[in-house]
């Protein structure tokens, strides 16, 4: 470990100059990409597992099985459907270490993709990660969302070894249901924005404790200006299930962008109030990314940026349908509710220490009270 740490009230403080970059060893992403799965993952093995999430388990398997030439590989099939915990990775691997593969792919969402990570390290097997939906920075991480069996977060996870091949087929992202395009790019949008907040505060990446390489800070930058050139008309051609250079371009930014940034420029203060609205019931239906959208509007406004910036903002997430109101995430702005979201945003997770400006329950709250005052006024100017 080159990076040095020091963990105060404020969160952990970068004292050493040491960055570092992470990132997959290959990208493959293009309409049809999938059916060159046994081609591209007969590189690492002759044996295939894969481990499909049971939403996409019929659809996908028909394409497994419509491969003319397998290059000699033989495969097993496992689907999935639960929590990315201890529990499930432990059997999981039980059952993989009966059929002697050598390769697994992991096919689906954020959870089933998070599991395949986990159970590639326990295993020793290659791993190739196949995203279903262009919906979160998952996929192109080697870092994992563990939780309890019950749902319950408990921590990220950098993985032992990093991902072979992400293969993302385009073909199958534009016929995922549009909403899933909408929250991979409010996820995305957050990167370059807590990028920035830990560069400023001088704080880890998720790689240790490191700064960012330059590259980790400019994929971040690229990844934003994708989104703002192309995510409108890309998120117009997914809803009419076509894949055009635009979708092209936001699928990159999405995954592997919108993943590489995090990863190397580091989480804040969206996340962290991500995590924090995620404690209370309501939240619970809205996706991952539609919720790191608002978290975008309260990190804006606790750290005090130009109201221009943030109406402009604004404009874009409604735009590609996503929230701007802490109603539209579920919650309602009462004292109760704010104090559960405050408490868990300041004490029960690191990354609202992230950011370059102080913290404490009564900023936290007037951040959150703000943005959504801000985000209720745009919609009534809006007439709705
Ligand atoms: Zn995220």
């Amino acid at each position: 470990m080159g990076g040095t740490q020091e963990l105060s009230r404020s969160g952990i403080l970068l004292t050493g100059t040491s960055r570092a970059f992470g990132c997959p060893s290959k990208y493959i992403q293009g309409p049809g990409e999938f059916l060159n799965v046994f081609k591209y993952g007969s590189r690492f093995g002759n044996r295939f597992l894969f481990l499909i999430d049971s939403g996409v388990y019929d659809i996908i398997l028909e394409k497994i099985e419509s491969v003319e030439d397998k290059c000699g590989c033989s495969y097993e099939v496992m689907s999935f459907l639960g929590e990315c915990c201890m529990e499930n990775v432990a059997e999981l691997a039980e059952a993989a270490r009966k059929f002697d593969s050598n390769v697994l792919v992991g096919i689906g969402g954020g959870k089933v993709l998070d599991i395949a990570k986990l159970l590639a390290d326990e295993t020793d097997m290659s791993r190739i990660i196949v995203p279903t939906s262009a919906s979160s920075d998952a996929p192109a991480a080697d870092w994992a969302a563990v939780y309890t069996r019950e749902g319950v977060h408990i921590s990220g996870r950098p993985t032992r070894r990093s991902t072979e091949l992400v293969l993302v087929d385009s073909e199958i992202i534009v016929n995922a249901p549009a909403r899933l395009f909408s929250a991979g790019i409010g996820d995305a949008l957050a990167t370059w924005f807590e990028a920035k907040a830990c560069l400023d505060a001088c704080t880890p990446n998720c790689i240790g404790p490191y700064r960012s390489c330059r590259v980790g800070t400019a994929v971040s930058r690229e990844c934003y200006n994708i989104l703002r050139e192309d995510g409108l008309s890309a998120l117009r051609a997914v809803k009419a299930h076509i894949v055009t250079p635009a979708v092209e371009n936001v699928i990159e930014a999405n995954i592997l962008l919108s993943g590489l940034g995090f990863i190397n420029g580091g989480l804040a203060g969206s996340h962290g109030f991500h995590n924090g609205f995620s404690n209370i019931p309501g939240c619970k239906k809205y996706l991952h990314g539609e919720v790191v959208a608002f978290g975008l509007i309260c990190q804006l406004c606790l750290e005090n940026a130009a109201p221009a910036e943030i109406n402009d903002l604004l404009q874009f997430l409604h735009d590609s349908d996503l929230p701007v109101t802490l109603e539209q995430i579920g919650i309602e702005c009462s004292e109760e509710n704010l104090e559960t979201i405050v408490e868990h945003t300041l004490n029960h997770n690191i990354l609202i220490h992230h950011e370059p400006v102080p913290v404490n329950k009564k900023i936290l709250k007037a951040a959150i009270i703000d943005a959504d005052k801000l985000g209720r006024d745009f919609m009534e100017n809006l007439g709705k």
